[in-house]
C-alpha cells in the first residue's frame, strides 16, 4: 500500500470514528509520527498536507529537522532526558512527555534564556504499566501545583500510551480515564487557562481515542508507513 493509499483508509476511518461518537472531524488533530521513516518519506508525508510531524528521539529527528524546518511543526512524543533539553527547544513547538518537575525546570529555565514559551502536554501513567513513562494519576495535581508557578511553560493538555491490546476496546478505559483526569485538573481551578487537549491514540487503537475525546492522535506504522 503506498502513502496515499494509506492516509485515505486511516481518513475513512477516522471520519468514521467521529460519526460513531458525535464528534466533529476538525476536533480531532492527527501527528504523523516519522520514526520508523527517512526524510524522504518524511517530506512525503508533508507534502500530502500532514505538516504536524512527532519524533521520538532527537538523533532521529535531526536530519528530518534540519531538512524540513518550518516546513513542519514538530511534536517530541518520546520520552525526554534533561540534558537533551537543550538540543529540542525552540526546534519542536509541542512537548508531549512532560513528566517531571526536574524536566519542567530545565525547560522553564532554558526557554526563558531564549524567551520563548513551550506548548507542554503532562504525560500521565494512566494504565499503570511500569514499562511506561509518566506521572502516576495521584500526582498529577501536586505537579500541575508546582509547574503552574513556572513561567514558560503552558500546559494546554494531558497524554498518554496504552499498553498495546490485541483487542483495541481493551484499551478504552485508559483513555476514558485520561479524559477524567483532564475534567479533574479543569475543576480543581489550579491552572489559570483550562486544558482542552489529550494527546492520545496510537496505529492500534486511535479509533477508541477518538470515542473517548482524544484531540490529537499520533499515528505511526498506519499512516506513514514502518521504513
Ligand atoms: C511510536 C509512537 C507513536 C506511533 O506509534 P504507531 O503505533 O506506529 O502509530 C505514538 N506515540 C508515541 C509516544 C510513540 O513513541
Amino acid at each position: 500500500m503506498d502513502l496515499h493509499e494509506r492516509i485515505e483508509r486511516v481518513e475513512a476511518r477516522i471520519m468514521e470514528a467521529c460519526r460513531r461518537s458525535g464528534r466533529s472531524r476538525e476536533d480531532v488533530q492527527v501527528i504523523a509520527v516519522t520514526k520508523y521513516v527517512d526524510l524522504d518519506a518524511t517530506k512525503r508525508v508533508i507534502e500530502e498536507g500532514f505538516i504536524h510531524i512527532g519524533e521520538n528521539r532527537w538523533q532521529d529527528a535531526r536530519p528530518k529537522w534540519e531538512a524540513l524546518g518550518r516546513q513542519g511543526i514538530w511534536h517530541f512524543i518520546g520520552h525526554l532526558q534533561t540534558n537533551k533539553v537543550k538540543d529540542v527547544i525552540g526546534k519542536f513547538d509541542y512537548i508531549h512527555s512532560l513528566d517531571r518537575i526536574s524536566l519542567a525546570r530545565e525547560l522553564d529555565r532554558k526557554a526563558s534564556e531564549m524567551e520563548l514559551r513551550v506548548p507542554c502536554f503532562i504525560q500521565v501513567n494512566v494504565s499503570g504499566e511500569e514499562s511506561k513513562y509518566g506521572l502516576a494519576p495521584e500526582n498529577l495535581m501536586p505537579f500541575v501545583e508546582q509547574v503552574g508557578k513556572l513561567t514558560q511553560l503552558d500546559i494546554i493538555g494531558l497524554m498518554t500510551m496504552a499498553p498495546y491490546e490485541a483487542k483495541s476496546e481493551q484499551t478504552r478505559p485508559v483513555f476514558a480515564g485520561l479524559r477524567r483526569l483532564r475534567d479533574e485538573l479543569n475543576g480543581s481551578g489550579l491552572l489559570e487557562n483550562k486544558v482542552k487537549h489529550l494527546s492520545m491514540g496510537m496505529s492500534n487503537d486511535f479509533e477508541i481515542a477518538i470515542e473517548e475525546g482524544a484531540t490529537w492522535i499520533r499515528l505511526g506504522s498506519v499512516l506513514v508507513g514502518q521504513h
